[in-house]
């Protein structure tokens, strides 16, 4: 049931948690459809400090070492009630991404958990379907999460770190 109430873009790619998810908020291990949870990241907007950075959202890809496919696992441009509902930000361009490395051992690859807190149906059709019908549909609400975190755990040394905690709306 809970696979059903994360945003399109991760359904597949999450091995979600039934005893830490329900109704408002489901969590899970990031998995790659080849069965692989091992993953390279790379990031925008985490640690980047440019002066024109604020017109662009966090963005996050994870590339599958088993099978070499890379996913979107968040982009603050479209995802999010930020994003998807009040078009805050622009999406970051993938040449100004720079991998994640783990700050204790310097290696690259890691398990990746993504929590979402989710917006409400009913609001969301209260304040944004019935609003604006053009544009939104009952079942978006799913794409108009309220907040997300992702936490890394890395392979080598199993350090552990929160890498976005951050309400969305
Ligand atoms: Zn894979
Ligand atoms: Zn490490």
């Amino acid at each position: 049931m809970a696979e059903e109430l994360l945003p399109r873009h991760l359904r597949g790619i999450i091995d979600v948690s039934d005893s830490e998810s329900d109704s408002a908020d489901v969590t899970g291990q990031v998995k790659c459809t080849c069965g692989c949870d091992k993953m390279k990241l790379r990031c925008f907007g985490l640690d980047n400090t440019r002066d024109d950075d604020w017109k662009f959202g966090i963005k996050v890809t994870a590339e599958c070492i088993g099978c070499g496919e890379t996913h979107l696992l968040f982009d603050q441009a479209v995802q999010g009630y930020d994003g998807f509902v009040c078009h805050s930000y622009e999406t970051a361009y993938d040449n100004r991404m720079s991998p994640v490395i783990c700050h204790k051992c310097g290696a690259e690859i890691f398990s990746v958990e993504i929590g979402i807190e989710l917006e409400d149906k009913e609001q969301f059709i209260e304040e944004c379907v019935e609003e604006f019908p053009d544009e939104f549909r009952d079942e978006d609400f799913t794409e108009a999460f309220n907040w997300l975190t992702m936490t890394i755990k890395c392979e080598k040394c199993g350090c552990v770190e929160e890498i976005i905690n951050l309400e969305l709306s």
